[in-house]
């Protein structure tokens, strides 16, 4: 299987080096030269399955010759056998046809573990077989840099740097960041916002002597291992309802795209999903895409839901493409236009093709927390702001078509934001004891300027790629 960039302007990779670069030379995104499809047979025999030997036969096809058989099932095992449930991603009924898919049973409490604890497996078997190290740099708002900290750390080819905004994370946040105890882990604070963060980042790999020096790898969502390996629970859950013999439909609280565009994935290769409702928070520039044809982002506003107050949705761009009919000379001229003028226009055509698969709904503040509130007094489930702005987004689906069962994707633990949790219901979740202990934990942590420079001699000193 080989991949080309969304711009086409990157030469074509094949799965390992898409994965090792994160981002395309020409600024591009990595998508599959074509999509394997599964037939209902295929589907059904998921049933039942363990997740990790789920995880091996659905991401096989994707990597072609690249891994071996039992070079992918022992990094699927490895990965999701941190998990704190039995059934790694379990599903809760919380009302009728209204579903919630917990996927917060993660190392770091967030879904991001999904993929990132598959990434950093397969991305340490991908460096072992060429004999290379690599530098994994990030950005971060909270959940991502956990995840990439605790997928990456104590790993003996990669050194990993994550930038992230000082002061503005969660103390929970900063500390599954700081307090962890490895050489080769590097969490910065950063003098700025997550803008700003994301903006060196964005500099740096765009140095591509810097990037060549420093073998820098991207683990952010634009990498296309992480959407594959978040493709697997759609198949899993769907199939627990009684798919590929039953419809069924998701609603996805969504900040980069990342996660609902795995759920198009999988509904392209065979899964019978009826819609995907794109859940945002007032942070709405998708439910505004949708509705009105123009992509314009516009200032983001701070909500309890942190992780998806995002105005850029990176991913966007890989569903452009297929939208455009795989035209990236189209792709190419929007992402100018959106440099340019700060927006762009979708074709008719183009958005009515996006409108066969997504719905977008928009949740206010009051609402999350009425919702969290409901989820509480009508199940006794605990959920927390993300997942609210998912089910919420779920009911107006449900009002839409009340047959098809939808599944809400749990993308936190409640625990993670106990705040927000105790304000809507009264009550406040408790840690998971391995997180409680990191509150005593010594912290480790640099502080530097808002300054790519700054940052490059930072990475330069300590990565052991250049040594
Ligand atoms: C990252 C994140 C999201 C948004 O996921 P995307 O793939 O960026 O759309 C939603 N909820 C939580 C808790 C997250 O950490």
């Amino acid at each position: 299987m080989r991949y080309l960039s969304t711009r086409g302007e990157a030469p074509r990779l094949n799965f390992c080096d898409a994965m090792l670069a994160g981002l395309a030379r020409d600024g591009g995104l990595y998508v599959p030269e074509r999509l394997t499809t599964l037939a209902p047979a295929a589907i059904r025999v998921l049933a039942g399955l363990p997740y990790a030997e789920a995880a091996t036969r659905l991401v096989a096809p994707f990597v072609g010759e690249d891994f071996a058989p039992d070079e992918l099932s022992a990094p699927a095992r490895d990965a999701y056998s941190g998990f704190r449930h039995a059934a790694t991603a379990p599903l809760t009924q919380i009302d009728a046809n209204l579903f919630l898919l917990e996927l917060f049973h993660g190392p770091t409490l967030a879904f991001k573990d999904f993929a990132m604890q598959w990434l950093g497996r397969a991305l340490n078997r991908a460096l072992e077989r060429g004999d290379r190290r690599a530098t994994i740099l990030g950005a971060t708002s909270g959940d991502t840099g956990a995840a990439a900290i605790e997928a990456f750390g104590g790993q003996p080819r990669t050194d990993v740097f994550i930038l992230f905004p000082h002061g503005r994370v969660s103390d929970v946040q900063r500390k599954q960041m700081t307090t962890v105890d490895k050489a080769n882990v590097h969490a910065i604070a950063i003098k700025g916002s997550f803008d700003d963060c994301q903006a060196i980042v964005k500099a740096l790999f765009g140095d591509l002597a810097f990037r060549d020096e420093l073998g820098l790898s991207g683990v952010n969502s634009i990498n296309w291992a992480r959407i594959l390996a978040q493709i697997v629970y759609y198949f899993t859950s769907a199939v627990t309802l009684g798919a590929p013999d039953r419809r069924v439909s998701f609603a996805v609280p969504t900040g980069n795209f990342g996660d609902v565009l795995a759920g198009y994935y999988a509904k392209s290769m065979g899964l019978p999903v009826s819609r995907l409702t794109i859940a945002t928070n007032e942070n709405d520039i998708l439910a505004r895409t949708l509705a009105t044809g123009v992509y314009k982002p516009l200032g983001v506003k701070a909500t309890q839901s942190p992780s998806m107050d995002i105005q850029i949705s990176s991913n966007f761009e890989r569903l452009l493409f297929d939208a455009y009919g795989r035209d990236a000379s189209v792709v190419r001229a929007l992402m100018g236009a959106l440099k340019q003028a700060g927006e762009f226009s979708i074709a008719p055509p183009a958005l009515a093709a996006m409108r066969r698969d997504f719905d977008a709904e928009r949740t206010d503040e009051k609402a999350c927390a009425d919702e969290m509130a409901r989820v509480y007094r009508d199940s006794g489930v605990v959920i927390e702001p993300h997942s609210a702005v998912g089910v919420h987004a779920a009911r107006a689906a449900l009002r839409r078509d009340p047959e098809t069962p939808v599944i809400a994707l749990a993308t936190a633990h409640p625990a993670k934001f106990p705040e927000a949790v105790e304000s809507a219901i009264g009550r406040r979740p408790e840690l998971p004891p391995h997180l409680a202990e990191i509150q005593s934990r010594r912290e480790r942590c640099a502080i530097l300027p808002n300054d790519p420079a700054a940052v490059a001699k930072f990475v330069r000193e300590r990565a052991r790629v250049a040594a």
